[in-house]
């Protein structure tokens, strides 16, 4: 959803900095793109709302990642989107838990969510870590939105997932370095969401470890959305850089979801104002 691509963007120019520190400015830096966390997010939101599964899904990734082919694919998802292979290739790397978010946002349950997520991740990342990522996030995404305190976000995904969810921002950040796996960003990533006070926040968690900071924000930021909505100005701001049709599947997809877009909520008041 969109908090997901807010951090992408915040986080594309730290991507390869190592950035260690929260107070960096401008928050949005006027380089700042979307990357492949977005392109992909947009992708799995698409083919949720088709109700696609398996080999269609995979179609999807390959529409929109050849509609954006340099927006910092993977050497190996590369390789995939240009084959004609339609199959899984044992990936564990974080590109799975990146682009879940739509999987919680249209679940129903939190049985629904992991196996969207399952659903979403096995196409290409059919490793158990790749799947145990991205269930991780929708869980976790799928809990706030629900509006369940960090705390038991955190015991909850730490039991269904086997993460180790306990470790502090500032304990993580001093000998973190860049890590492309599930295992080695997803737990960080919601540690970053569960700790902050609010979105802009988790966002500069997620970008201060220092690591894949676009993906590591998206995850995070996908998940202080949802505890927190994104402050209205920076959703504004995002928005008017997104591209057209990311800008259709977002809004379809929280139409879908009942939900007002983050970037419009201003203009909720009125619009729904019943004068009787
Ligand atoms: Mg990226």
């Amino acid at each position: 959803m969109f908090g997901a691509l807010v951090g992408d963007l915040i986080g594309s120019v730290h991507e390869f900095a190592g950035t260690k520190r929260k107070d960096f400015s401008p928050l949005i830096h006027p380089a700042a793109r979307f990357t492949d966390d977005s392109v992909l997010t947009c992708a799995v939101a698409e083919a949720l709302l088709a109700g696609e599964r398996a080999e269609a899904i995979a179609r999807r990734f390959k529409r929109w990642g050849n509609r954006y082919p340099r927006c910092g694919f993977s050497a190996q998802f590369r390789e995939w989107l240009w084959s004609s292979s339609l199959l899984p290739f044992g990936s564990f790397g974080n590109g799975a838990a990146m682009r879940v978010s739509p999987a919680a946002l249209l679940a129903r349950t939190a049985d629904e969510a992991l196996a969207l997520a399952q659903a979403t991740a096995e196409v290409t990342h059919d490793h158990p870590e790749g799947i145990r990522g991205a269930q991780a996030a929708a869980l976790a995404t799928f809990l706030a939105l629900r509006g369940e305190p960090a705390q038991v976000i955190r015991r909850t995904v730490a039991e269904q997932s086997g993460y180790d969810l306990s470790r502090s921002v500032d304990e993580i950040r001093p000998a973190y370095r860049f890590d492309g796996t599930c295992q080695g960003s997803v737990p960080q990533a919601l540690v970053c969401a569960l700790e902050a006070l609010d979105f802009e926040d988790a966002i500069r968690n997620a970008i201060s470890l220092g690591g894949d900071a676009d993906t590591l924000a998206a995850i995070a930021g996908a998940v202080a959305e949802a505890r927190f909505g994104i402050p209205q100005q920076v959703a504004r701001q995002v928005e008017a850089m997104m591209p057209a049709d990311m800008r259709e599947v977002m809004s379809d997809l929280y139409a879908r979801a009942g939900r007002a877009l983050p970037w419009a909520q201003g203009n909720m008041g009125t619009a729904t104002f019943d004068p009787r």
